[in-house]
């Protein structure tokens, strides 16, 4: 439970919605809703929250390491060479040719 309060500290608040309960996705800028923690899909086509391990490394619980995120945009994480991104699988496969230059211009939206 403590680790899910401190992923869910982690997450973007908003200005204007009660922290308490809402925060961002920093995958997809959606909103988090924290009575859907540790769901997948609370209500069909709802998205619920769980842990996202920054580094990728489950094991590395450093609060810094922690933060919530939709748990299906988390499922859509993917290591490029030392790059995380956060794309679909047919993205990922789509894309897997991009050369350094193409992925440097992805970054720098
Ligand atoms: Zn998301």
């Amino acid at each position: 439970m403590e680790k899910f309060n401190i992923a869910w500290e982690n997450a973007i608040s908003f200005n204007n919605l009660d922290k308490e309960k809402n925060r961002m996705c920093y995958i997809c800028d959606d909103i988090l809703k924290f009575k859907d923690m540790n769901t997948k899909e609370p209500e069909p086509g709802m998205k619920g929250w769980n842990i996202d391990w920054v580094d990728g490394n489950v094991n590395n619980h450093n609060s810094s390491n922690l933060v919530a995120t939709h748990s299906i945009c988390n499922e859509n994480k993917t290591n490029i060479n030392g790059f995380w991104l956060y794309i679909s699988k047919k993205n990922y496969e789509d894309k897997i040719s991009w050369n350094s230059e193409i992925k440097a211009s992805f970054f720098a939206k």
